[in-house]
């Protein structure tokens, strides 16, 4: 089956009782047992419950994976995968990580004595040099947030398999459609569903697709025992956005591609990031491994006032000043004092992070108004 099918078929079928071809929201926590260990497949919801199977199936059909496990959010699916790890063991990952990974893993797990190298990923050279005995777990984010920097999946999976460890990659960005890491080489695919997946900013849920059966079983035991597992109403509602994602993601390219056209041509802006520009340094990689670019575009302001970008910020009328991405309304944020607000501001800078940087989340509006939006923004 091609990816739109698979969108709107994979992981449901009618409800055998029924006959409705929506998967019911099953609301419960318990199912009846005709004797001790006599039972359907289903004992207990958070081990499993059939809205969720239905919907961890679709996930995997979508990554070309086997194998689908959903989370609370984004955040409990990749505390799933560093608790594969044991006290000793190193993890190499990207510097230019979303900021809630880089805080649990400094905060929380270098407690736990699991060590992380934090490498520009770009030039995999770097991977190389940063990967010792003791590396388990390779972890790539591709595209990067907000600097839209493009790490090449499947250079690095070479250089993580020589060395033994796995490669998990957030695929929040690309989303499936535009990208399948477990093609690649990773082993571990890995979602934040809040974003593209879910599409319409209802839902906070994360999710992993793997392939091998005994990877899987170990990450379920972990998804069991520690708990951090979605309720069926929101299962149902990623189940619902699923059916339009090749939809949605192809208008969100579109969009894109128009309004970093725009960007790229107006005199107010300074450096434009979105790797869909043949001038995007990593250009290359994404056309090879990218189905087609997206619509997160980060962009800078001539003269590196921080007024200036407040200004913008706060004269758009259809982007809306907001945190997260990936919805079907368009979206605008200021890395600088929101998402990037604790990183000192040097760091800051040497990353690409500049005082007057705006990311936006281009949704699936009219590019006119958008373009309209901006333009009497910008001016
Ligand atoms: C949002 C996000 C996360 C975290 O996901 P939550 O659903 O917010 O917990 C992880 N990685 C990336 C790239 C994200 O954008």
């Amino acid at each position: 089956m091609r990816f739109g099918t698979k969108a709107i078929h994979a992981g449901v079928e009618p409800d055998p009782s029924t006959g409705a071809i929506m998967t019911p929201i099953f609301q419960t926590s318990t199912y009846v047992q005709a004797a001790p260990g006599d039972h359907k497949g289903y004992e207990y919801s958070r081990t499993h419950n059939p809205t969720r199977t239905a919907l961890q199936k679709a996930l995997a059909a979508l990554e070309n994976g086997k194998h689908g496990l959903c989370f609370a959010s984004g955040m409990a699916s990749i505390d799933a995968v560093i608790k594969l790890l044991a006290p000793g063991d190193e993890v190499v990952s990207t510097n230019d990580l979303y900021g809630g990974t880089y805080r649990l893993f400094t905060r929380i797990f270098e407690g736990f004595g699991v060590k992380f190298r934090f490498v520009d990923m770009t030039d995999p050279a770097h991977v190389a040099k940063a990967i010792t005995a003791r590396t388990k777990l390779v972890w790539v984010e591709t595209p990067t947030n907000p600097m839209l920097n493009i790490i090449d999946i499947a250079a690095i999976g070479a250089l993580a398999k020589k060395a033994g460890a796995w490669l998990g990659v957030d695929n929040t960005f690309a989303s499936p459609y535009l990208q399948t890491p477990l093609d690649l080489g990773a082993d571990i695919v890995m979602h934040s569903v809040t974003k593209y997946l879910g599409g319409h900013s209802d839902v906070v849920m994360g999710a992993l697709v793997v392939k091998d059966d005994v990877l899987h079983e170990r990450l379920a035991f972990i998804q069991n025992s520690c708990g951090a597992t979605p309720g069926p109403q929101d299962c149902f509602l990623v189940l619902r956005g699923l059916k339009t994602l090749h939809l949605r993601v192809q208008r969100h390219c579109e969009n894109g591609a128009v309004i970093a056209e725009f960007l790229a041509a107006h005199p107010k802006v300074d450096k434009l990031y979105w790797p869909g520009l043949p001038t995007h340094r990593n250009h290359d990689v994404a056309k090879k491994q990218m189905r087609g670019f997206g619509g997160m575009i980060s962009f800078t302001l001539k003269g590196d006032r921080m007024d200036d970008a407040t200004r913008v910020l706060a004269s758009t009328k259809l982007f809306s000043l907001a945190e997260s991405l990936g919805g079907v309304e368009s979206l605008l944020g200021h890395p600088a004092s929101m998402t990037h607000a604790s990183i000192p501001r040097e760091e800051r800078l040497k990353s690409g992070v500049a005082d007057t940087l705006i990311r936006l989340s281009v949704g699936l509006e009219d590019k006119e108004d958008l373009i309209a939006d901006l333009r009497q923004a910008l001016g």
